[in-house]
């Protein structure tokens, strides 16, 4: 199996598609995001990066790699997935070098493709388990029982960032980064482009075996 790296819009199905191939290959699915909105929120910096998180924007590079960095010293000998980082050319930079460190490496970036209407719905309708991090949708994937997570029994949350005002923020920053970083991966020769709403989960499995 190959070490991923994900690029996506917001609500693009990174989390969808790693969950999937925790399920089914035993990656180790490692989501910025998730490691971000984990910070208790009773110290000075998980408020900072809730306050960061709500509004939008890009939580600062320093705390985002200390944080990913204690994470990938814990996998070794495991396949792994990265969800949500990188979101700068300059966080690509940090990353080739941060893995080279730890004697990792990165072998497939996938762009998942997805149009603006679609993502909308997906960020405004997502429901999210905050203990196991499985992924609802209001308008088309409904739990079992209103509001609890069908895994493991834990109440159901909106997101403080999935509502409109902040999807377009995250969906213009996403724009405005997305294109140097996929030049960046496509220079490498590590980067391959799969339609985020049809056959995506089969395309990702036979992208993702070794040749
Ligand atoms: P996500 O869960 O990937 O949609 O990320 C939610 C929010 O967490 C983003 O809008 C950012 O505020 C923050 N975040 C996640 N990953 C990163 C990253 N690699 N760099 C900076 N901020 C991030």
């Amino acid at each position: 199996m190959k070490n991923i790296l994900f690029i996506a819009p917001p609500a693009g199905g990174k989390g969808t598609q790693s969950n999937l191939l925790v399920e089914n290959y035993g990656y180790v699915h490692i989501s910025t995001g998730d490691l971000l909105r984990d910070v208790d929120e009773t110290t000075l910096l998980g408020k900072k990066i809730r306050e960061i998180q709500a509004s939008g924007h890009l939580v600062d590079d320093e705390t985002v790699f200390e944080l990913l960095k204690e994470k990938l010293k814990t996998i070794k000998g495991h396949h792994f997935l990265l969800d949500g980082c990188v979101r700068t050319v300059k966080q690509a930079n940090i990353m080739e070098e941060l893995l080279t460190e730890i004697g990792l490496s990165l072998d497939i970036v996938i762009e998942l493709d997805v149009p603006y209407d679609a993502l909308l719905k997906r960020a405004t309708g997502r429901l999210s388990c905050p203990r196991c991090k499985a992924i609802y949708n209001k308008f088309f994937k409904q739990p079992f029982n209103e509001g609890i997570c069908d895994n493991c029994g834990e109440a159901l949350v909106l997101r403080n960032d999935d509502n409109e005002e902040t999807f377009k923020v995250r969906y213009d920053t996403y724009l405005k980064n997305a294109t140097p970083i996929l030049e960046f991966y496509e220079n490498l020769g590590k980067l391959v482009k799969i339609d985020g709403i049809n056959d995506t989960e089969k395309m990702i499995s036979e992208k993702i075996k070794n040749d």
